[in-house]
């Protein structure tokens, strides 16, 4: 009863057909929690994830989607899936526009002429040949260009400075990611030439700027937009403060080239009792182009590759399917997401549980779900394992699935939310510093353990959690 009423908790039970009775709670057998406690205490001391984001970002490095290192990347998750065991590997194919990042340069060209830090940002269009200058025009919030005149803005820069800072849960990405996604988008509306930001990063010192997706759906719509490294951010403020025309150069030459075609790739520890029925974990294989990707995602990826191969080591094959997802192209708009639940939605029934890892390496501190009333007590033994590693259970919370399977849960697949530590995520989010010095591979471990442990109790548990076509529909409303 936690997040469905009860006349969608009865419609669900009628469209699973669960002719087992509808008082039938789910329950994960004693041996599986003992076992699972076994694989939490394993994983605890293995460095196996830690080895995989290395050979990831070691031997492919920056993977941006569509990008020279693209099939060189699922190349690497097809051999690196064969070299752990996994009984199946394959691939589905994902279609996207491509779009390309060939240089970028910026200047403050008055009053004080000096270079700028920035990056283009994703679906930006290119400038003109020879680069585009503009007065800058300030605003203070994503509200205040919400209200703003056409007048005010045409054919000028639009610039916004909101300046994150770190948390736990990283909540004030909610409103960097909405500055750099909508704000291009309104700015266009309005006739402006350009698009600058502060980065949506709360790095304070480094003269690294964030990249990142922008709402641009259509080529047309598209203005050259970047964003500024926090210190270029401050003196852009420090010279629009003297109160005289501010004009900047920006010299992008980025944009759309026709489509790609990528893939999902994708291994499975086959289950022995219900092959067709899935517990469905992952990251996405694609990265921004600045870093690395060691923790956007290269670690999202490996901590379920490794979690698998922890329950492929078992002396037996779990009753369900285990399976890992690397997706393709998360970053430029969950495109990888987007094609999987599209091609798996008429299976969502047979996905018993799922969630995606895609908030770095830092350590697991929460878990939340969303399953049916009668799987909540499984979700409560679950919690009792990953406990002593740190993991608090919060039962007034959805959970979402994270960021590519959250398409599959909105599909209607029972889902998890295990929020991890994202204190210093947003430092190295999307920009050069997104390298493998940053992951602690005591952390990474302490996340293979929660994702192992938990796959396995829900690939052995007795009784499903729910998965339902639209039966998580009013998850949103819930929060
Ligand atoms: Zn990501
Ligand atoms: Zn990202």
């Amino acid at each position: 009863m936690r997040f469905l009423p009860t006349l969608l908790a009865a419609s669900l039970m009628l469209a699973t057909g669960a002719a087992s009775a509808a008082d039938t709670s789910t329950v994960i057998p004693a041996a599986a929690v003992q076992t699972a406690t076994q694989l939490r205490d394993k994983a605890m001391a293995d460095d196996t994830g830690y080895k995989i984001v290395a050979s990831l970002t070691t031997e492919v490095g920056p993977r941006i989607a569509g990008g020279p290192a693209d099939q060189r990347g699922r190349d690497w998750a097809i051999a690196k899936f064969k070299e752990l065991g996994f009984d199946k590997v394959y691939t589905e194919p994902v279609t996207y526009p491509l779009w390309e990042r060939r240089s970028e340069h910026g200047a403050i060209v008055a009053p004080f002429p000096q270079p700028l830090m920035l990056t283009a940002l994703g679906y930006s269009a290119g400038t003109p040949k020879g680069g585009l200058t503009a007065e800058v025009v300030k605003f203070d919030s994503l509200d205040a260009l919400k209200k703003a005149s056409a007048d005010a803005v045409k054919g000028k820069i639009v610039y916004i400075g909101f300046r994150m800072t770190r948390q736990k849960d990283g909540h004030d990405y909610g409103m960097g990611s909405a500055i750099r996604t909508q704000g291009p988008v309104i700015a266009s509306k309005l006739g402006a030439a350009g698009y600058l930001l502060r980065s949506a990063g709360t790095d304070e010192h480094s003269r690294t700027p964030h990249t990142g997706v922008t709402g641009f759906t259509d080529p047309k719509q598209a203005i050259p937009a970047a964003a500024l490294s926090n210190p270029d951010a401050d003196q852009l403020e420090r010279i629009l403060a003297y109160g005289k025309p501010v004009s900047v150069k920006l010299d992008l030459d980025v944009g759309f080239n026709g489509s790609y075609t990528g893939a999902n790739v994708i291994g499975e520890i086959t289950g022995k009792k219900y092959p067709d029925q899935v517990v469905a974990i992952g990251g996405h294989l694609d990265s921004w182009d600045p870093g690395t990707g060691a923790i956007d995602d290269g670690a999202g990826v490996a901590i379920a590759m490794a979690a698998g191969k922890l329950i492929r080591d078992l002396p037996q094959r779990p009753d369900r399917t285990i399976r890992v997802i690397a997706f393709a192209n998360e970053e430029m708009g969950l495109w990888g997401g987007r094609a999987y639940a599209d091609k798996h939605a008429p299976d969502t029934v047979k996905h018993q549980l799922g969630t995606e890892s895609d908030f770095g390496s830092g350590r697991v501190w929460r878990m939340s779900a969303s399953v049916k009333p009668g799987a909540i007590g499984a979700i409560e033994q679950m919690a009792k394992v990953l406990a002593p590693i740190g993991v608090a259970y919060d039962a007034k919370r959805p959970g979402g699935g994270g960021s590519d399977l959250s398409q599959m849960h909105a599909k209607g697949m029972a889902a998890l939310s295990l929020t991890q530590d994202g204190t210093y995520y947003f430092d190295y989010h999307h920009n050069a510093n997104d390298t493998l010095d940053k992951i602690d591979p005591r952390d990474m471990a302490q996340n293979v353990a929660v994702y192992a442990a938990f796959s396995y109790m829900a690939a052995q548990a007795q009784g499903d959690f729910g998965s339902a076509p639209g039966a998580f529909s009013k998850d949103g409303a819930a929060e």
